[in-house]
């Protein structure tokens, strides 16, 4: 296994007892050699899900308190703001399958995305409320991909108080409004931090795209750092109400943001028919690629996307554009940025790569973890 943490059922030559859905399992190869203890899923493509490769560690308390500590003891340079926001465990890479943990201000929300993970659940939740005493823990693990794992999607409060209806977190020079109850993932999209961050740097007096804007997290830090003027584009209603909100709590004049509720693809369009222009545009969509079968599809619409966004740059603009499909990978999200500017007649320099923040780390076994790409480019 080369201590990557998934087995696929397709691997599995026989299965002895009757273990359920979740339960620790020792898994050995075809010669009878101990390879991990898994949790078995059997409705999963992913059928074992590793927690260890020691073969004389327990899978119980201790071992669960051993790896959340880790986890935690990794994020305390981040952790320093009481009213601070982090991903405190990143599931498979921080050796705990299929569970996310998030922290926002006092409050911890959690994701079991596994049927091991869910069968770990009360464990998991009564230790971190030990570890950490947070004010609550909440639970947003209503996502499909638990269907696959033959769990139905669930949220709601697991211990302590309720999340007030928003909370506020700060990031760096910025304060946001978090909806952990109903907002999108677990309330906020911390894997940009650092890169919302790194847009002061090219923000001084520019007019930003911030295509897929959410709660116009990019924005802000643009507007913050000097940015004349910024457009959000989001579909989604919600997201730009508290777009509206966070730029009054981070006292932005109300004339230097335009939040536009619309379809990026076809705004970008009508924009380029306008002939308006942006100094800085950032482009953060949704995963286009959720299965091989949508690869090409999904990677026309990042190319669509950027095309557009390199027609709009001023000249001298600068372009933030990332990707969180998995199945797109670095080589190939470059070339398809490469075909838009080519497409677009226009010449442009790499002037960084970058990734998921130092909160959301990858094993190095495990390569799937790492999901988001970003490309900075100036155009000539
Ligand atoms: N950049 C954001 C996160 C973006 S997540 C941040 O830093 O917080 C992707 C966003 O795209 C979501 O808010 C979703 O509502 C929006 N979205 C998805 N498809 C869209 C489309 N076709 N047009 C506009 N917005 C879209």
């Amino acid at each position: 296994m080369r201590r990557h943490p998934w087995v696929f059922s397709g691997a599995i030559e026989r299965v002895e007892g009757d273990p359920g859905p979740g339960e620790t399992v020792e898994v050995l190869s075809h010669n009878g050699e101990f390879l991990c203890r898994a949790a078995y899923s059997p409705s999963s493509q992913i059928a074992l899900r590793a927690w260890t490769f020691a073969a004389g560690e327990d899978v119980g308390p201790e071992f669960f308190r051993s790896k959340l500590e880790q986890a935690i003891a990794f994020r305390a340079p981040f952790m320093k703001l009481s009213d601070g926001a982090c991903r405190l465990v990143n599931a498979e890479s921080d050796g705990l399958p299929g569970v996310i943990v998030d922290r926002y201000a006092g409050f911890l929300v959690c994701q079991f995305l596994g049927a091991g993970a869910e069968l770990q659940r009360g464990e998991i939740v009564s230790q971190l409320f030990q570890m950490l005493s947070p004010i609550g823990i909440y639970e947003r693990s209503d996502v499909d991909v638990r269907l696959k794992e033959g769990l139905e999607p669930r949220s709601g409060l697991l211990l302590g108080e309720p999340p007030p209806p928003l909370l506020v977190i700060r990031e760096k020079t910025c304060r946001f409004l978090v909806d952990i109850e109903h907002g999108q993932k677990t309330g906020f999209y911390l894997d940009q931090a650092d890169n919302r961050a790194m847009l002061a740097d090219y923000a001084e007096g520019a007019e930003v795209l911030n295509g897929f804007s959410y709660t116009g997290g990019f924005a802000i830090h643009a507007l913050k750092a000097g940015a004349g003027r910024a457009t959000n584009i989001d579909s989604s209603p919600t997201a730009l109400d508290l777009a509206a909100r966070n730029r009054e709590l981070n006292q932005i004049d109300e004339r230097s943001l335009e939040n536009i509720e619309g379809d990026v693809f076809q705004v970008l369009r009508e924009f380029r028919d306008r002939r308006r222009t942006f100094d800085l545009i950032v482009l953060d969509p949704p995963k286009f690629v959720e299965s091989q079968r949508q690869l090409s599809r999904g990677s026309r619409g990042y190319k669509d996307i950027n095309l557009l966004a390199f027609k709009l740059l001023k000249p001298g603009g600068v372009l933030f554009t990332f990707s969180c499909s998995g199945l797109v990978g670095p080589d190939l999200f470059q070339m398809i940025v490469a075909a838009a500017a080519l497409d677009a007649g226009r010449n442009a320099q790499i002037i960084r790569v970058l990734t998921q923040g130092p909160d959301h780390p990858t094993a190095l076994h495990f390569p799937e973890g790492a999901y988001l790409k970003g490309i900075i480019c100036r155009v000539s």
